[in-house]
């Protein structure tokens, strides 16, 4: 037998995710003496023993860590021997700039489950955790993750949970926020002035007011949650009207798996990711429905499963086997956290309020994603994911993307690491504006980050643009859609030249107009716009995203005239007042208050009102989602378009689509035929730019990759014909993950800059 000794260094998320206790426990099943520390760099391992056993140790760890534990690299080096006797934990080193990853927050797992039925200090304690499980990033306030830097400081353990969070070989040795029934923190329910704290209670009366048709306000693990029953149409609309939320679709809760088989339709990989320790929103296509304004009309419902200890209790004593749990607050403000505001702001909406005296430090909205050709995409990039860093092959260290406007998020650059934040949201809204900045403050503190260099939008008038002006570094501007493809390029790992399709919804371009149909062949310092969609008047400017009906008089009146236009009144637009359809065609004929846009959203805007499917529009994206949502999926056709090389026509489609419509041909026939049409543009456009260029690299982003027609459709067609192709999986194709692109693309440039 060769005793020998071994130094292993295991780099990646291995935080905070139970990983010196795994790694202790592995070690005596090896018989293994040394020792494990967490340091800055990661996790260390010095292991002496039988060389065969330490590379079954070195495997096993990488086969068996811990489920939130994510490994990126495991370097091994033979060392002389020291002569240990046994194994241990050796406490932190104290931790320098170099940060290493901070957890996401993690589902309650089928342990603590366990214990909440048979240990007598947990028997139904709603915040049970362990090291595998629990809140990490809702509850840190500082580093390094230790009890006293999180919201935990205040409660002290008790005798029984200081025994376990001591006892190496404990499930919970080191969890920091372990606690118990007698000394970890509380939930009540406050309901007509009465304040209830004892659990049974809070829970059976809660049930009891949901099913009964009550609203509730319940505190989550990022935030607080609106909850009514998903089968009672009374409670739901009444929802809608109380956070004045016309058209948008709510998320729902199922009370197992089970159950949700009979609503949804649900493939493996959709069920893996329902039942991830990330329990995001999963968009589903419903067989059977629940109440109509859950998802008002269209064929998905966003579904999640049960992921705190109290959805668990809450379904125990629920008759209702499904609830919406959509964020609390109104409109589009970031979600509460803070029992005072609860109080005030949702007051005409919430009959009572959940809530536990813990509070949450990060907030962080639920994740929504969905699966295409039996990948995960995000469409929110929440709790459960964020702060987990994308990993880069080049240094960004000190680098801040501001991000977009609308759905924003921003990142940071610590070395080849970049740290995107939770989803902010719109900034246009004051206190989203207040939440961006002191997101921004927190993450300083908390990664250690001194911003050097910054990287934004080329547009003057984002309020993430102001914000990044105003911190008076070095500002690096970044076009919209060369940062969308970067961004898909930075978590693909290329860094080359690669035909780029940006098809998003607006975006400053750098002629000044607003594109989103686009075709670039770009790398991650540079970027050419090689071919785009025609540009179309927008009557009224942003206005028409609200009213996409401006959209299809524009496509009309651009290719047919302003008689064409009014010949087609009474069939295409009877339901528009006859004064607003004159001020569209006076602003078309005048030019007034008319940008231009080749935007792929404007597009699919045009053709849903066109259709009738969508004419006035509720919430963001709505046009473009009820025209996916109608789409006949085994439908074969398409239109005709003209391609010149350099810009794409849709006139000939408008002209069928059309003809198909005298025809009384069904909607879901045009919605399909359509989206085949955006399909064959993209490989056209791609076959011809592969011949000028002798690029095979296809990368996909922007926000109308949230349509899976069109996203599953591009990967196949492309693939088939020959190229590779690369698509967003670990941020959103949408503006929430285009700071990462504005990163990567400040790096490449700052990189050059210094050669
Ligand atoms: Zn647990
Ligand atoms: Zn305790
Ligand atoms: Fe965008």
């Amino acid at each position: 037998m060769v005793i020998k000794a071994f130094h292993i260094h295991i780099k990646g998320l291995v935080q905070g995710v139970g990983f010196r206790p795994f790694i202790y426990r592995l070690a005596h099943q090896y018989n293994i003496f040394g020792t494990v520390e967490n340091n800055n760099k990661g996790v260390y391992v010095w292991a002496e023993g039988n060389e065969s056993k330490i590379r079954e140790f070195v495997d096993s760890i990488q086969l068996e860590s811990p489920e939130a534990a994510s490994i990126s690299s495991v370097e091994i080096t033979e060392q002389n021997m020291r002569g240990y006797t046994d194994f241990q934990i050796v406490s932190s080193q104290s931790l320098s700039d170099d940060v290493t990853e901070i957890s996401p927050d993690i589902a309650v797992c089928a342990d603590c489950l366990e214990d909440m039925k048979n240990q007598p200090n947990r028997y139904n304690y709603p915040l049970t955790n362990c090291t595998n499980c629990g809140p990490r990033f809702t509850i840190i306030r500082e580093l390094p993750y230790d009890r006293p830097n999180t919201t935990m400081a205040p409660f002290e353990l008790c005798p029984d949970c200081a025994k376990e969070y001591t006892h190496v070989l404990d499930r919970r040795f080191h969890a920091q926020p372990v606690a118990c029934n007698s000394c970890g923190p509380h939930y009540s329910l406050q309901y007509k002035d009465k304040l209830y704290d004892e659990v049974e209670s809070v829970i059976c009366l809660t049930a009891d007011l949901l099913d009964s048709g009550n609203i509730i306000a319940i505190k989550g693990m990022g935030g607080f949650h609106l909850a009514c029953d998903a089968f009672s149409e009374p409670a739901v609309s009444r929802l809608r009207e109380g956070k004045s939320r016309e058209g948008k679709p709510f998320a729902v809760m199922f009370r197992d798996d089970r159950i949700l088989k009979n609503y949804m339709v649900l493939d493996q990989m959709e069920e893996k990711l329902l039942k991830s320790w990330r329990r995001p929103v999963v968009l589903l296509k419903s067989k059977k429905e629940l109440a109509p304004s859950v998802s008002m009309g269209l064929d998905t419902v966003g579904v999640m499963l049960p992921y705190m200890p109290f959805h668990y209790l809450l379904f125990e004593v629920l008759r209702t086997n499904c609830i919406v749990l959509t964020s609390g607050n109104i409109a589009d403000e970031p979600v509460l956290i803070d029992n005072d505001e609860v109080l005030k702001n949702l007051s005409a909406v919430a009959d009572a309020y959940v809530t536990y005296n813990r509070d949450i430090h990060n907030r962080a909205d639920d994740s929504v994603c969905f699966v295409v050709n039996e990948t995960e995409r995000l469409i929110r990039r929440s709790r459960s994911y964020a702060p987990a860093p994308v990993q880069m092959q080049f240094d960004t260290e000190g680098i801040f993307a501001a991000g977009a406007e609308l759905v924003n998020c921003f990142a940071i650059g610590k070395g080849e690491q970049v740290i995107l934040s939770q989803h902010i949201g719109d900034l246009k809204n004051l206190e989203t504006l207040e939440f961006y900045e002191e997101s921004f403050e927190r993450f300083q503190r908390l990664f250690r980050f001194k911003p050097k260099v910054v990287s934004c939008d080329l547009h003057p008038d984002y309020l993430s643009t102001r914000f990044a002006e105003n911190l008076g570094l070095p500002l690096i501007r970044v076009q919209h859609h060369h940062a969308h493809i970067a961004s898909c390029m930075a978590e693909n790992n290329l860094d080359e030249k690669v035909i780029g399709i940006s098809f998003d919804g607006t975006g400053l371009g750098t002629d000044g107009k607003i594109w989103g149909g686009d075709f670039l062949v770009a790398d991650l310092s540079n970027f050419e716009r090689v071919a785009h969609f025609e540009y179309i008047p927008m009557p009224g400017g942003d206005l028409v995203t609200k009213e996409p009906f401006r959209m299809a008089m524009a496509c009309l009146h651009h290719y047919f005239g302003a008689d064409f236009m009014k010949d087609q009144r009474e069939k295409l637009f009877s339901n528009i007042g006859q004064e607003q359809f004159d001020a569209v065609i006076m602003m078309l004929n005048q030019k007034i208050n008319c940008p231009e846009t080749d935007s792929a959203g404007r597009l699919f805007d045009a053709v849903a009102a066109l259709t009738r499917i969508c004419q006035f529009s509720t919430y963001h994206a709505e046009a473009p989602m009820r025209l996916e949502s109608v789409a006949k999926n085994d439908i074969s056709g398409n239109y005709d378009f003209v391609f010149d090389g350099e810009t794409v026509s849709f006139k000939p489609m408008f002209s069928q689509i059309i003809e198909d419509m005298n025809q009384e041909i069904p909607v879901g026939v045009i919605s399909a035929k359509f989206h085949q049409t955006v399909l064959n543009v993209m490989l056209k456009v791609a076959e011809q730019l592969l011949k000028k260029f002798s690029i095979k690299k296809v990368v996909l982003s922007g926000g109308s990759f949230q349509n899976r027609i069109l996203l599953g459709g591009a990967e196949k067609m492309l693939a088939e014909s020959g190229f590779e192709v690369y698509s967003h999986k670990k941020v959103p194709s949408n503006d929430g993950g285009i700071a990462l692109g504005q990163l990567a693309v400040a790096a490449k440039r700052v990189s050059l800059n210094k050669n």
